[in-house]
């Protein structure tokens, strides 16, 4: 286990190399009482920092209790909070946990305040060129109490905590490897990527693409990108004022959104491969980020324009996809009762005899519903009642009333012409309880006889059923007996005057 988490851990520290300013105009700004804008956070500058001591500038209540838009909270929390738990909107000046922007989700973490209580983060949003902390209160915490310690200047710990940290390896493996494959795809094969997303974890996140790969293509991008990985080129960020021309800036990247308010260009660099616009949180390598590409691609149809997606895994959430399709790949080998190369082949003899088999019971019950309606059709007339008579069957048919229909639309091309009847069929499961149920067919040549005898079937039997001309269906509910619901039915049929 140690081995396996170690060659995937990211380095211990990030490189001085990996964030640079290349203005020499531009600091990152130090006043405490001034927020750091998005585009120069900690997290920005230092992807691997899990904690920072920073200081608060201002808090609020949210006037809205959710985060704006998709809250991350997960459903494990929303159960154990209440739904009405306040919010409060802090901003500080500097911070790790990042906020959503430029395709990338934002972190979740935990502030810690300087009377040592915890604080938890359940979103990070950029507002203009600042990042706001979502902060949910716990039942034992108040809004006022907050107010009191992220008040202007007070000492904040922030740290990513064990979910925080397991979310960011997750995007940053993610995001970095979207860039590696847009490059990839650019460069080797003159693709475009139109958009792209990294998605949650476990889904694969994906790029869109004008056309379709063949498995050739997709098996060769796949190659390259994790060549580049093999050798380990590094990934760094440059960082500059942003000036009026930067806001055109086009490419695999979303580019610079149209509120951004920081002041401040960001380019991620993939070490001979690739510059692109990005505020995200980057590996600082490639090293280790293997990057798995789905074998197909998927069509999507839209009226304005046609795209594919290409999916992908890498980091953690590769792993995870590998034990997911592990397990279900050796449970459905053992349910088989074969090796996991055979599967595929098993399943598919299994689907083939269950179609025949199907197949084999249709004909099987059509010709048993038209040799019971001949026994049914054949009985002696009983004057002008003509046929009256119960019929009790057990059948585990899943779909026990279709058979009974079988039989009455039988029986009505055998019964001699102008002979009146009456069927009462039921049909109850061989291994009863007291929530099994049997069902019930009444079939007639005369409809009003056909209702009455329903309408005694719900009074006497408790049967839940109604019916149309010349049938009436229900359902009765415990355990059918001949010597008790039988003897019920025999009697209804016997007392009705026909
Ligand atoms: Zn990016």
């Amino acid at each position: 286990m140690a081995a396996a988490t170690a060659t995937l851990s990211p380095p211990r520290a990030t490189p001085p190399t990996y964030h640079r300013i290349v203005s020499t105009t531009l600091a990152v700004p130090t006043d405490p009482l001034q927020p750091v804008p998005v585009g120069l956070l900690a997290c920005q500058r230092d992807p691997l920092l899990n904690e920072l001591a920073t200081t608060a500038v201002s808090c609020r209540e949210s006037q809205s209790p959710t985060v704006p838009s998709n809250a991350r909270e997960g459903k494990k929390k929303k159960a154990a909070q209440a739904p009405s738990a306040p919010l409060v909107e802090v901003i500080l000046h500097d911070t790790i946990i990042f906020p959503e922007g430029g395709g990338q989700p934002s972190d979740v973490g935990i502030l810690t305040s300087v009377d040592g209580e915890l604080w938890d983060v359940v979103e990070a949003k950029r507002h203009g060129g600042h990042a706001v902390h979502y902060v949910r209160l716990k039942p034992e915490q108040s809004v006022d109490q907050a107010l009191k310690v992220f008040s202007p200047g007070a000492l904040v710990g922030v740290s990513l905590g064990e979910e925080g940290s397991k979310r960011r390896l997750d995007h940053a493996s993610m995001h970095t490897s979207q860039h590696l494959l847009s490059a990839v795809l650019e460069h080797k094969l003159d693709i475009p990527t139109l958009a792209w997303s990294i998605t949650s974890h476990p889904s694969p996140g994906y790029v869109e693409i004008p056309r379709g790969l063949s498995a050739e293509e997709i098996a060769f991008v796949q190659e390259e990108c994790n060549k580049l990985v093999f050798e380990g080129r590094s990934v760094h960020v440059e960082v500059e004022e942003l000036d009026a021309e930067s806001h055109a800036y086009t490419g695999p990247s979303v580019g610079i959104p149209q509120d951004y308010t920081g002041g401040v260009k960001r380019t991620v660099v993939i070490d001979g491969i690739d510059r692109n616009p990005c505020c995200g949180t980057h590996a600082p390598t490639l090293h280790n980020l293997q990057l798995f590409v789905l074998p197909h691609t998927e069509t999507l149809s839209r009226s304005t324009a046609s795209s594919v997606r290409l999916y992908f895994l890498s980091g953690p959430r590769l792993l995870a996809h590998l034990t997911s399709s592990h397990t279900l790949l050796t449970a459905t080998a053992g349910i088989m009762s074969c090796g996991a190369p055979s599967v595929p082949e098993r399943v598919q003899q299994v689907v083939d005899e269950r179609k025949k088999a199907t197949k084999r019971v249709e004909d099987l019950e059509a010709e048993l519903a038209a040799s019971v309606a001949t026994e049914l059709a054949a009985t002696a007339p009983k004057g002008s009642e003509g046929i009256v008579l119960h019929k009790h069957r057990t059948d585990d048919n899943t779909n026990a009333l279709g058979f009974l229909s079988s039989i009455t639309t039988a029986f009505s091309a055998k019964v001699k012409e102008g002979v009146p009847f009456l069927l009462v069929l039921s049909s109850s499961p061989s291994a009863q309880t007291g929530t099994s149920t049997t069902v019930v067919l009444i079939f007639g040549s005369d409809d009003k006889k056909v209702k009455v005898v329903g309408d005694e079937m719900k009074a006497k039997l408790n049967v839940k059923g109604g019916g149309k001309g010349s049938r009436w269906s229900g359902k009765f509910t415990g355990v059918w007996k001949e010597t008790k619901e039988g003897e019920a039915v025999a009697r209804i049929l016997d007392s009705l005057q026909f």
